[in-house]
């Protein structure tokens, strides 16, 4: 009988703005302890208790902590060291109790704190301190995780997500399970290696749906995996808005007892990568250009703003569009997420159909420009919750907090008090609001927005604005310690690393 210890640290973090995450972030996502983690149907440990099911003679998984949030800002010291310690404190009494034979992490890969920039790194490592070599440890993270060599050496297989948009949370969390029952049958002796090539580019090109230059790098990643002496593969576009040394995308190889082999084909992956580079920067609009071309074709017409991208950690409370947008008048209808908490609870002391005077805006993250005084009408209030229609929160409730509808002009602007990611949409029909009735949708993400929007929607036009999570990384103000990479240093002799 072997008992394997699940856990879950799942959060994407933005050194560059957002709001700080504490651990009321993660309540209001997900935090779980002990046996209700075992509840679990969807998302990754909905599939590692799947595959453990399969195999429910010989394995019982043993809950810790699953603490998932909404990217946001750095989380909080505090919040990191409670989590770590629950974790903790469930793996040392499990070893005490003779009951530990594996660990099953389900991880991000790019959180990081107020003090550690790996926060993966620092979990894997404590948990290997408190289990020692013998024990395996395999992670699952998202293919936007940062690799380090901390996280290399502290765990024996990483597997990462395949898609994106991530629609394979369930199935990722299948793969690390299989991977941790093939290492304690004794089919699997895991040897592993990192090809990291220093890319640091926006997501707007990085589908892995179609034909585009990261999908081809997944082909790449996915048909190696077929061969018979390759046990695993994953593909990496590194999230680029944390400030952390050796950032970069490529490959990591698992193979079966040949680390030369590992070596040799992530070094290989990750070449490919880099031959990618140009073709993973985006074709960008200015704003008055975006709303003149929205003006002279049929809409809805899509704005992405995704430098205010709460699912990259932005706090989600610009108004950068709002004077252009409100300059169009009360005919011509707009749609506009913004954060901000102490506008929404003006609103909701207000009541519906008042008209007031509301700052909107740069709230929670003002570095990025100034609030704006506006004449708002207060169309609708709501409770701010909703159910996700898939990804990687399928199936289970987002919370923006006490949220309100107002009429700028001819701008809706919805006011969220927390941030929320973006999958399909979801949270404009729980507002009550019809986004095909609009001439201009603001998106800001830069992905989902096509899944969300493309039923009533041709057009999509990137935006080059200001913020944490921008479209190119161009201007974003790295320390030194990133470089040298791709796109301020385009041609490099050797640019890439191999990490085991
Ligand atoms: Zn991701």
């Amino acid at each position: 009988m072997h008992h394997i210890y699940i856990s879950a640290l799942l959060v994407e973090c933005n050194h560059f703005g957002g709001i700080p995450t504490d651990i009321d972030s993660f309540r209001r996502t997900q935090y779980l302890l002990g046996d209700e983690i075992l509840k679990l149907t969807e998302g990754t440990i909905g599939g590692y208790l799947d595959v453990f099911k399969q195999h429910a003679f010989d394995i019982v998984p043993l809950a810790g902590i699953a603490a998932t949030a909404c990217p946001g800002g750095l989380v909080q010291d505090s919040a990191y060291l409670q989590i770590k310690a629950n974790l903790i404190d469930g793996l040392t009494a499990a070893l005490k109790a003779d009951r530990l034979d594996g660990v099953l992490l389900a991880l991000h890969g790019s959180a990081a704190s107020e003090s550690l920039c790996d926060l993966e790194g620092d979990l894997l490592q404590a948990v290997r301190q408190v289990v020692g070599e013998d024990v395996p440890i395999v992670a699952t993270l998202d293919l936007h995780a940062h690799i380090t060599p901390q996280m290399i050496e502290h765990s024996d297989v990483l597997v990462a997500w395949e898609t994106y948009p991530h629609r394979d949370a369930h199935e990722t969390g299948m793969r690390g399970a299989q991977a941790i029952v093939d290492i304690l049958r004794g089919d699997l002796k895991p040897t592993m290696s990192m090809g990291l090539a220093p890319v640091l580019v926006g997501a707007i090109n990085g589908t892995t749906d179609g034909n585009g230059p990261f999908a081809r790098t997944m082909h790449r990643a996915k048909q190696l995996e077929a061969r018979p002496d390759v046990y695993s593969t994953s593909a990496f576009l590194v999230h680029p808005y944390l400030d952390a040394p050796q950032m970069g995308g490529g490959g990591l190889i698992v193979t079966n007892d040949d680390q030369e082999l590992a070596d040799q084909l992530a070094r290989e992956l990750a070449e490919f990568y880099w031959e990618q580079r140009f073709l993973l920067e985006p074709e960008l609009f200015g704003v008055d250009d975006a709303i003149q071309f929205g003006l002279a074709n049929d809409g809805p017409i899509v704005i992405v703003e995704t430098a205010d991208c709460c699912g990259g950690g932005a706090a989600g409370d610009s108004v950068q569009l709002l004077p252009a947008l409100m300059a169009l008048g009360p005919d011509v209808s707009s749609v506009l997420p913004v954060v901000d908490r102490a506008a929404a609870t003006k609103c909701h002391q207000a009541g519906e159909g008042s008209i007031l005077t509301l700052e909107i805006g740069h709230q929670h993250d003002p570095k990025w420009g100034d609030p704006i005084r506006v004449e708002a009408e207060v169309l609708r209030l709501t409770d701010g919750r909703f159910t996700y229609s898939g990804g990687i929160w399928d199936r289970c409730e987002g919370n923006m907090g006490p949220a309100a509808v107002v009429r700028v002009e001819g701008v809706l602007v919805c006011l969220a008090s927390f941030p929320t990611y973006e999958w399909c949409g979801e949270q404009y029909p729980a507002l009550g609001i019809d986004v095909t009735q609009a001439k201009f949708i603001v998106a800001k993400n830069p992905m989902n927005y096509r899944m969300a929007f493309e039923h009533c929607s041709q057009v999509f036009m990137v935006l080059d604005t200001r913020g944490p999570t921008p479209a190119t990384c161009r201007h974003l103000p790295y320390s030194q310690a990133v470089r040298p990479a791709f796109p301020w240093d385009p041609e490099l002799d050797s640019p890439v690393r191999v990490i085991h």
